[in-house]
């Protein structure tokens, strides 16, 4: 009777595995039918971030090779990489809840205007600067001149941006970029305009004053322009192994987490500085708790641009997105301290030999 009992329910497992392993195949043959019966959605997913780092590479071939002003260039790629990045939201969005709607294009249109003046204001003030205090003139080959710059910039833009998280005078400025509950490509320029300005005056500044050519400036600025909007953008791409790498939306959207343990990933471009900083937390399909800030009331709504304006300046009391258990360890400034002068001084030594 006993045996009979094991012998039907060994029988019955056997059933109920067949019957999940059918499901199973049922879900797989359904999930290959969907990608098969969607070929752009499949083909974008793979090829998004390719597309972007061909037409970094075209642009700065035309801008070489037919001479075209490098400001131009720069402006052209900005609103073709928007343009680029918001269609493939739509084909392959990470989430669809995500989408800005029309109020909230013209809203970030009205950022992205400030978010270009806030960079122009940067560089009339690299102008003063460098009137007041003559640039060397670095002579050195343009493939060095070019890694010189990208480690430099990212240096620069990943000190201010995790100061802007982790000081709370900074973050009052920083933090209106991380209001909104949404992560996409049009709210890449919600920013106040001072935020801008600090952060672009500290990642260039330094350029201007060891004399680093426009060619390579020019450079480095399209790959960053493109690396920011792609970082930023609502794409169901994954770089995989590049992850290691480069910025990418994976890591970003951790960056926009509310829960401070999982958002690091303070640089868009490479990946380097957060790697030896320990605010690389990436794993392959990690995904964020929640978007937005860790106390939500403290900032206006994003739509009401005019009290963002003027926000960071009334008084009230501020504090950081990062505890203070999470902030920069000490045992880091000495390496921070090391890094950053052998930049300077090899870049220094090259210029003037
Ligand atoms: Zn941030």
């Amino acid at each position: 009777m006993n045996i009979q009992k094991t012998i039907s329910s060994f029988e019955l497992e056997q059933k109920n595995q067949q019957e999940q392993l059918a499901t199973n195949n049922i879900d797989i043959t359904l999930e290959q039918s969907f990608s098969k019966n969607k070929p752009l959605e499949t083909f974008l997913k793979h090829a998004c971030y390719p597309i972007l780092m061909s037409a970094v590479a075209l642009t700065i071939f035309c801008g070489f090779y037919f001479s075209i002003d490098f400001g131009l260039c720069n402006i052209t790629f900005l609103f073709c990489t928007i343009i680029y990045l918001a269609i493939c939201e739509r084909f392959i969005p990470y989430k669809k809840e995500w989408h800005p709607n029309a109020k909230e294009w013209r809203r970030d249109g009205i950022y992205l205007f400030m978010t270009m003046m806030g960079g122009a204001s940067s560089v009339a003030a690299i102008f003063y600067i460098a009137s007041l205090v003559p640039p060397l003139d670095a002579n050195i080959p343009l493939w060095l001149e070019i890694v010189l710059t990208l480690l430099l910039t990212s240096l620069g833009t990943y000190v201010f941006h995790r100061a802007s998280h982790e000081l709370p005078w900074l973050w009052r400025f920083h933090g209106i970029h991380h209001a909104t509950h949404k992560v996409n490509v049009g709210n890449n320029a919600l920013n106040h305009i001072f935020d801008v300005f600090g952060r672009r005056l500290l990642a260039q500044l330094p350029m201007a004053l060891i004399g680093i050519s426009p060619p390579a400036l020019f450079v480095v600025s399209v790959f960053n322009i493109a690396q920011g909007y792609f970082s930023h953008a609502n794409v169901d791409v994954k770089l995989g192994w590049l992850n290691y790498w480069v910025g990418s939306p994976e890591q970003h959207r951790l960056h926009h987490s509310v829960d401070i343990t999982e958002a690091g990933h303070y640089s868009v471009d490479i990946t380097i500085w957060d790697r030896l900083f320990n605010s690389y937390f990436w794993q392959p399909g990690r995904k964020p708790i929640e978007i937005g800030v860790r106390k939500p009331n403290t900032f206006p709504l994003s739509n009401d641009i005019f009290k963002n304006l003027i926000h960071p300046f009334r008084k009230k009391k501020y504090y950081s997105q990062v505890p203070e258990k999470n902030k920069f360890e000490w045992r880091f400034w000495p390496r921070l301290f090391v890094i950053s002068s052998a930049l300077i001084t090899a870049a220094l030594v090259m210029s003037l030999t």
